[in-house]
């Protein structure tokens, strides 16, 4: 199957509510392009220097999302355009984001990443962490950041009812601090689920899917 099929055949089983970022890491811009022209507009990265030399080949309305492991110093490189930062898991990356915002004049949508996996190696927050960034003080002076959701990746195994629990998990937390709402905070968007569960990721309540192999391929 083609670029073009894959992705007819995905958006053909997605619910209206559930966006669907297209995976492109390690891709070439030629497959992106082929996604783009099949309707395709919003883009995952993984990686900062990747993203950047992609960017400016893709048209304009393309929407970037970073949904890698970013790191402080690195923000500044994607600042001017990136329209959505799935993984922040510190204060200190949002308010490196704000300051980088700023900047540009901008402000940038953010997911914290809260850890539901069973593995070790995986980042993420807990609920306990979640909640003390929630109700900083310093989270209020973040003018030029908003966080607008969760995201949340489950453990590698096949076994479904694992991950259906870790989606649960991460779904009631969404559902507890989603009318915690201030100028900088109002969580609507969960994203969970990637090209092996997401269908069990939309039943669990994810608002939007990350799916790479299932369009472009095996990397
Ligand atoms: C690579 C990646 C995906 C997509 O994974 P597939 O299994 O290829 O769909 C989704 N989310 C994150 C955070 C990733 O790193």
């Amino acid at each position: 199957m083609s670029i073009t099929q894959n992705l007819q055949y995905i958006k053909s089983t997605l619910p209206e509510h559930v966006t669907l970022v297209a995976v492109s890491k390690t891709k070439p811009v030629s497959d992106l392009m082929e996604a783009y022209d099949a309707g395709q507009r919003v883009f995952g990265e993984n990686y900062v220097q990747e993203l950047v030399d992609k960017q400016p080949q893709l048209p304009n309305d393309v929407e970037w999302h970073f949904i890698g492991h970013l790191q402080s110093n690195k923000v500044k490189y994607i600042a001017p355009f990136v329209s959505l930062i799935h993984g922040v898991d510190s204060l200190k990356l949002l308010q490196e984001i704000n300051k980088q915002a700023l900047k540009n004049n901008r402000v940038i949508d953010c997911l914290l990443q809260i850890y539901i996996a069973e593995e070790e190696s995986k980042f993420g927050l807990d609920e306990k962490e979640l909640n003390e960034i929630l109700s900083s003080d310093e989270l209020k002076n973040l003018n030029n950041i908003k966080v607008v959701g969760l995201m949340g990746m489950s453990t590698f195994t096949d076994n479904q009812a694992q991950v259906k629990k870790e989606f649960q998990n991460l779904k009631a937390v969404f559902d507890k601090y989603k009318t915690l709402k201030t100028e900088n905070c109002d969580l609507k968007t969960l994203s969970m689920g990637m090209s092996g569960d997401y269908e069990l990721a939309i039943d669990c309540g994810s608002t939007m899917v990350r799916i790479g192999s299932s369009i472009f391929g095996s990397r």
